[in-house]
């Protein structure tokens, strides 16, 4: 599970992000919802590591990412898999092979970078086009392959990162769909940033409301619903 932990980002003297504090437990998807300024993506960056927070921590099981050296970061950064809002792939790679390049970069071996692929290939859905290239994919399909490469290190934190901005309603509920799925099959905790609050409606668990850098709701999904 992911703890966050008085979080506070500034540049010079910008807060970006002000106390922000929430956990997301195994099993559980979280959604970070809120307008454009809000600190979405700044919030996504201080989670996967890119950036360093100014102050406060992020906790993924037990263990204070932001008080690690940069060399022992490298090795944390595996438990947390980031899907990114247009998947990122490599255009001359075929799914397959976008989805091996974390294991190649870790030095697994071969055969078990394949067992492995395979295996992810067949839990996003996507066995038979191993071999397409991006460009030969639906945008949904390519978000699969991004989803796939993100487990690929078998994190425990999968971080969404507006992965479902620009995709179709019935793209969308497909990818939902297949969080969730991974939510109870891996038991993954999910961070879900979006400023999408249909989608919230229809993936989350738990729920923050950021603006201004500031969590200005939060609580479960359903009693959230029921309050106003
Ligand atoms: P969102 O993803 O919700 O649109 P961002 O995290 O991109 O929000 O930005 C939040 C606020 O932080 C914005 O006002 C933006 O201008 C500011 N900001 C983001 N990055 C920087 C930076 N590197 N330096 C200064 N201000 C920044
Ligand atoms: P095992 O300990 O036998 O691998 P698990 O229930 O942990 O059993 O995993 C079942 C399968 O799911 C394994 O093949 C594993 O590779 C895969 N798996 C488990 N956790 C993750 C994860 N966080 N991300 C991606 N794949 C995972």
């Amino acid at each position: 599970m992911i703890e966050v932990n008085d979080l506070t980002k500034a540049y010079g003297d910008t807060v970006v992000l002000d106390g922000l504090n929430f956990g997301v437990d195994s099993g559980e998807i979280f959604a970070v919802v809120g307008p454009s300024g809000a600190g979405k993506s700044t919030l996504a960056q201080c989670i996967n590591l890119l950036e360093r927070p100014t102050s406060g921590s992020v906790v993924v099981n037990g263990e204070d990412l932001t008080r690690l050296s940069h060399k022992q970061l490298r090795v944390a950064r595996r438990r947390i898999g980031t899907v990114f809002q247009s998947s990122s792939l490599l255009s001359r790679r075929t799914a397959a092979e976008n989805i091996a390049l974390p294991l190649e970069y870790l030095g697994v071996t071969k055969g078990e970078a394949t067992r492995r692929v395979q295996e992810l290939l067949d839990r996003v859905g996507l066995t038979e086009r191993a071999d397409a290239y991006p460009f030969q994919l639906s945008g949904g399909q390519r978000q699969r392959v991004g989803i796939a490469r993100a487990l690929a290190l078998r994190p425990a934190v999968l971080l969404s990162d507006e992965a479902t901005s620009g995709l179709d309603p019935h793209t969308t509920s497909s990818v939902v769909s297949l969080l969730r799925e991974l939510r109870d099959d891996l038991n993954l905790a999910i961070v879900f940033i979006t400023h999408e609050m249909n989608t919230v409606l229809e993936i989350a668990d738990s729920v923050a409301r950021l603006d201004r850098g500031r969590i200005v709701e939060s609580g479960r999904l359903v009693d959230l619903l029921t309050d106003h």
